[in-house]
Protein backbone atom coordinates (compact mmCIF):
# COMPACT_ATOMS: atom_id res chain seq x y z
CA UNK A 1 0.00 0.00 0.00
CA UNK A 2 1.40 3.82 -0.80
CA UNK A 3 2.61 5.73 2.24
CA UNK A 4 -0.14 8.31 1.59
CA UNK A 5 -2.98 5.72 1.53
CA UNK A 6 -1.67 4.39 4.75
CA UNK A 7 -1.56 7.31 6.49
CA UNK A 8 -4.68 8.44 6.14
CA UNK A 9 -5.59 5.35 7.34
CA UNK A 10 -4.28 5.29 10.13
CA UNK A 11 -5.46 9.06 10.92
CA UNK A 12 -9.23 7.85 10.40
CA UNK A 13 -8.65 5.01 12.37
CA UNK A 14 -6.73 6.92 15.27
CA UNK A 15 -9.62 9.86 15.15
CA UNK A 16 -12.55 7.57 15.12
CA UNK A 17 -13.99 8.52 11.21
CA UNK A 18 -15.57 6.08 9.74
CA UNK A 19 -17.21 7.66 7.14
CA UNK A 20 -15.52 10.86 6.41
CA UNK A 21 -18.52 13.09 5.02
CA UNK A 22 -19.50 13.16 8.36
CA UNK A 23 -17.32 14.95 9.68
CA UNK A 24 -16.41 18.85 8.96
CA UNK A 25 -12.50 18.47 7.31
CA UNK A 26 -11.86 22.00 9.07
CA UNK A 27 -12.38 20.02 12.45
CA UNK A 28 -10.46 17.45 11.57
CA UNK A 29 -7.41 19.92 10.33
CA UNK A 30 -8.00 21.57 13.96
CA UNK A 31 -7.89 18.24 15.53
CA UNK A 32 -4.60 17.39 14.01
CA UNK A 33 -3.05 20.92 15.23
CA UNK A 34 -2.85 22.72 12.36
CA UNK A 35 -4.94 26.08 11.65
CA UNK A 36 -6.78 26.68 7.93
CA UNK A 37 -7.66 29.48 6.48
CA UNK A 38 -9.99 30.61 3.31
CA UNK A 39 -8.91 33.53 1.39
CA UNK A 40 -8.65 34.99 -2.37
CA UNK A 41 -4.83 33.54 -3.42
CA UNK A 42 -3.33 33.88 -6.70
CA UNK A 43 -1.68 31.67 -8.85
CA UNK A 44 -2.42 28.83 -5.87
CA UNK A 45 -5.13 27.25 -5.00
CA UNK A 46 -3.59 26.33 -1.80
CA UNK A 47 -0.77 26.88 0.78
CA UNK A 48 0.96 25.10 3.94
CA UNK A 49 3.47 27.19 6.01
CA UNK A 50 5.20 25.52 8.78
CA UNK A 51 6.07 27.38 11.95
CA UNK A 52 8.36 25.80 14.58
CA UNK A 53 5.11 24.17 16.47
CA UNK A 54 2.33 24.51 13.95
CA UNK A 55 1.28 25.40 11.23
CA UNK A 56 -1.32 27.39 8.88
CA UNK A 57 -2.97 26.06 5.64
CA UNK A 58 -4.23 28.73 3.55
CA UNK A 59 -6.89 27.75 0.83
CA UNK A 60 -7.86 29.69 -2.17
CA UNK A 61 -12.08 30.74 -1.41
CA UNK A 62 -11.69 31.12 -5.12
CA UNK A 63 -12.12 27.87 -5.85
CA UNK A 64 -15.65 27.63 -7.42
CA UNK A 65 -16.52 23.62 -5.88
CA UNK A 66 -16.86 22.86 -2.80
CA UNK A 67 -15.87 19.23 -3.82
CA UNK A 68 -12.21 20.61 -5.03
CA UNK A 69 -11.16 22.97 -2.07
CA UNK A 70 -12.32 19.63 0.22
CA UNK A 71 -9.72 17.83 -2.03
CA UNK A 72 -6.87 20.80 -1.80
CA UNK A 73 -7.74 20.78 2.59
CA UNK A 74 -7.38 17.23 2.43
CA UNK A 75 -3.80 17.60 0.21
CA UNK A 76 -2.62 20.19 2.54
CA UNK A 77 -3.17 18.43 5.64
CA UNK A 78 -1.57 15.14 3.82
CA UNK A 79 1.62 17.46 3.61
CA UNK A 80 1.04 18.75 7.31
CA UNK A 81 1.35 14.76 8.46
CA UNK A 82 3.96 13.83 6.32
CA UNK A 83 6.24 16.31 5.18
CA UNK A 84 6.71 18.95 8.37
CA UNK A 85 10.46 17.78 8.72
CA UNK A 86 10.90 18.51 4.87
CA UNK A 87 9.66 21.31 4.00
CA UNK A 88 8.78 24.57 5.40
CA UNK A 89 6.83 26.63 2.86
CA UNK A 90 4.85 25.21 0.29
CA UNK A 91 2.23 26.25 -2.38
CA UNK A 92 0.18 24.13 -4.66
CA UNK A 93 -1.22 24.77 -7.84
CA UNK A 94 -3.28 22.79 -10.66
CA UNK A 95 -0.26 21.45 -11.86
CA UNK A 96 0.99 19.87 -8.44
CA UNK A 97 -2.65 18.85 -7.51
CA UNK A 98 -3.11 16.74 -10.69
CA UNK A 99 -2.06 13.36 -10.24
CA UNK A 100 -0.15 12.17 -13.41
CA UNK A 101 3.29 12.36 -13.05
CA UNK A 102 4.33 14.43 -9.79
CA UNK A 103 7.35 14.83 -7.27
CA UNK A 104 7.24 12.45 -4.21
CA UNK A 105 5.60 14.59 -1.71
CA UNK A 106 2.45 15.46 -4.49
CA UNK A 107 2.21 11.82 -4.96
CA UNK A 108 2.29 11.01 -1.54
CA UNK A 109 -0.08 14.21 -0.67
CA UNK A 110 -3.11 13.10 -3.77
CA UNK A 111 -2.80 9.48 -2.62
CA UNK A 112 -3.29 10.91 1.39
CA UNK A 113 -6.54 13.06 0.13
CA UNK A 114 -7.88 10.75 -1.77
CA UNK A 115 -7.97 7.90 0.68
CA UNK A 116 -8.92 10.35 3.63
CA UNK A 117 -12.07 11.71 1.26
CA UNK A 118 -12.74 8.25 -0.64
CA UNK A 119 -11.69 5.41 1.72
CA UNK A 120 -10.97 2.11 -0.16
CA UNK A 121 -14.09 0.29 1.38
CA UNK A 122 -16.75 2.70 0.97
CA UNK A 123 -15.20 3.20 -2.44
CA UNK A 124 -15.48 -0.18 -3.76
CA UNK A 125 -19.13 -0.12 -1.83
CA UNK A 126 -20.20 2.60 -3.80
CA UNK A 127 -19.21 1.22 -6.99
CA UNK A 128 -20.13 -2.46 -6.42
CA UNK A 129 -23.13 -3.42 -9.47
CA UNK A 130 -22.96 -0.31 -11.11
CA UNK A 131 -22.44 0.06 -14.59
CA UNK A 132 -19.75 2.80 -15.53
CA UNK A 133 -21.03 6.09 -16.90
CA UNK A 134 -19.49 9.66 -16.67
CA UNK A 135 -23.55 9.63 -14.16
CA UNK A 136 -21.60 7.37 -11.58
CA UNK A 137 -18.36 9.27 -11.45
CA UNK A 138 -20.84 12.16 -10.71
CA UNK A 139 -22.81 9.74 -8.08
CA UNK A 140 -19.78 9.06 -6.47
CA UNK A 141 -17.83 12.91 -6.31
CA UNK A 142 -21.30 14.09 -4.50
CA UNK A 143 -21.22 10.69 -2.15
CA UNK A 144 -17.45 11.49 -0.86
CA UNK A 145 -18.12 15.15 -1.87
CA UNK A 146 -14.68 15.53 -3.48
CA UNK A 147 -13.90 17.08 -6.87
CA UNK A 148 -14.96 14.50 -10.00
CA UNK A 149 -11.17 14.59 -11.37
CA UNK A 150 -10.22 12.81 -7.81
CA UNK A 151 -13.05 10.15 -8.42
CA UNK A 152 -11.85 9.30 -11.94
CA UNK A 153 -8.21 8.40 -10.60
CA UNK A 154 -10.27 6.70 -7.79
CA UNK A 155 -11.82 5.07 -10.28
CA UNK A 156 -9.13 4.10 -12.33
CA UNK A 157 -8.04 2.36 -9.36
CA UNK A 158 -10.22 0.51 -7.82
CA UNK A 159 -13.77 1.04 -10.29
CA UNK A 160 -15.19 -2.52 -11.41
CA UNK A 161 -14.73 -1.46 -15.14
CA UNK A 162 -11.67 -0.73 -17.30
CA UNK A 163 -11.28 2.83 -17.76
CA UNK A 164 -8.26 4.72 -19.49
CA UNK A 165 -7.05 8.13 -18.64
CA UNK A 166 -5.58 11.16 -20.78
CA UNK A 167 -4.44 14.16 -19.45
CA UNK A 168 -4.46 17.75 -21.91
CA UNK A 169 -3.26 20.72 -21.33
CA UNK A 170 -3.27 24.27 -23.66
CA UNK A 171 -4.11 21.42 -26.62
CA UNK A 172 -1.02 19.02 -25.89
CA UNK A 173 -1.15 15.44 -24.37
CA UNK A 174 0.41 15.62 -21.07
CA UNK A 175 0.28 11.90 -20.10
CA UNK A 176 -2.07 9.35 -20.16
CA UNK A 177 -2.91 6.06 -18.01
CA UNK A 178 -4.38 2.70 -19.06
CA UNK A 179 -5.09 -0.11 -16.94
CA UNK A 180 -2.26 -3.39 -16.59
CA UNK A 181 -3.42 -5.48 -18.96
CA UNK A 182 -5.62 -3.52 -20.84
CA UNK A 183 -6.50 -5.08 -24.08
CA UNK A 184 -5.97 -1.93 -26.62
CA UNK A 185 -2.89 0.02 -27.19
CA UNK A 186 -2.69 3.50 -26.93
CA UNK A 187 -1.29 5.86 -29.36
CA UNK A 188 1.02 8.03 -27.90
CA UNK A 189 0.43 11.45 -28.68
CA UNK A 190 2.39 12.79 -25.33
CA UNK A 191 3.15 16.57 -26.76
CA UNK A 192 0.90 16.57 -29.68
CA UNK A 193 -2.58 17.90 -29.77
CA UNK A 194 -4.99 15.25 -29.33
CA UNK A 195 -6.75 13.33 -31.84
CA UNK A 196 -8.52 15.32 -34.43
CA UNK A 197 -11.88 13.36 -34.32
CA UNK A 198 -11.51 13.24 -29.90
CA UNK A 199 -13.77 14.86 -27.60
CA UNK A 200 -10.96 17.08 -26.38
CA UNK A 201 -9.54 18.38 -29.53
CA UNK A 202 -13.61 19.89 -30.05
CA UNK A 203 -12.82 21.78 -26.43
CA UNK A 204 -9.67 22.80 -27.17
CA UNK A 205 -10.53 23.49 -31.09
CA UNK A 206 -13.83 25.40 -31.02
CA UNK A 207 -14.30 25.63 -27.01
CA UNK A 208 -17.10 22.72 -27.10
CA UNK A 209 -18.50 21.44 -23.81
CA UNK A 210 -21.34 19.08 -24.09
CA UNK A 211 -24.37 19.24 -21.36
CA UNK A 212 -24.59 16.56 -18.61
CA UNK A 213 -27.06 14.77 -20.78
CA UNK A 214 -24.56 14.35 -23.42
CA UNK A 215 -21.21 14.28 -21.44
CA UNK A 216 -20.83 10.55 -22.80
CA UNK A 217 -19.56 10.91 -26.20
CA UNK A 218 -19.48 7.47 -28.70
CA UNK A 219 -16.00 7.51 -30.09
CA UNK A 220 -13.50 5.29 -32.69
CA UNK A 221 -11.66 2.90 -31.16
CA UNK A 222 -8.74 4.35 -33.88
CA UNK A 223 -9.21 7.72 -31.86
CA UNK A 224 -7.20 6.95 -29.06
CA UNK A 225 -5.77 3.55 -29.55
CA UNK A 226 -3.95 1.92 -32.31
CA UNK A 227 -6.35 0.18 -34.92
CA UNK A 228 -4.64 -3.52 -35.55
CA UNK A 229 -4.92 -3.57 -39.42
CA UNK A 230 -7.43 -7.01 -39.29
CA UNK A 231 -9.71 -4.88 -36.65
CA UNK A 232 -13.10 -2.91 -38.23
CA UNK A 233 -13.45 0.30 -36.55
CA UNK A 234 -17.38 -0.49 -36.41
CA UNK A 235 -17.27 -3.67 -34.27
CA UNK A 236 -15.90 -1.47 -31.02
CA UNK A 237 -17.64 0.96 -28.93
CA UNK A 238 -15.60 3.14 -27.07
CA UNK A 239 -16.60 5.98 -25.75
CA UNK A 240 -15.03 9.67 -24.39
CA UNK A 241 -16.15 11.86 -21.57
CA UNK A 242 -14.23 15.15 -21.01
CA UNK A 243 -13.64 16.45 -17.45
CA UNK A 244 -12.81 19.91 -18.28
CA UNK A 245 -11.25 22.66 -16.15
CA UNK A 246 -12.12 26.25 -18.26
CA UNK A 247 -9.71 28.26 -16.12
CA UNK A 248 -6.70 26.05 -16.11
CA UNK A 249 -7.66 25.09 -20.28
CA UNK A 250 -7.20 20.87 -19.29
CA UNK A 251 -9.25 18.31 -20.33
CA UNK A 252 -9.24 14.85 -18.46
CA UNK A 253 -10.47 12.58 -21.08
CA UNK A 254 -12.74 9.43 -19.39
CA UNK A 255 -12.25 6.50 -22.25
CA UNK A 256 -13.92 3.34 -22.24
CA UNK A 257 -14.78 0.77 -24.02
CA UNK A 258 -18.67 -1.38 -23.97
CA UNK A 259 -18.87 -4.61 -25.03
CA UNK A 260 -21.23 -5.11 -27.32
ZN1 LIG B 1 1.28 19.76 -2.55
Amino acid sequence: MSKGKSVAQKLMSECGIDDPTKFPLDLIVFGRGATLIEKPLQNSEGRIVFGEHSAIITINSNIPYEGKKRFVIAHELGHYEMHRNVITVHNDTDATLEYFKNGHQETEANEFASELLMPEHLFRKECEGKKFSPDLLRQLSERFQTSITSVAYKYFELGSHPICLFYSHNNQVKYWKRPENYPHFINDRTKLTPPEDSVAFEFFDEGKIYPKEQSKQPIWKSTWFELKHWEDDNNFKFYEYCIITPRYNTVLSVVWEELK
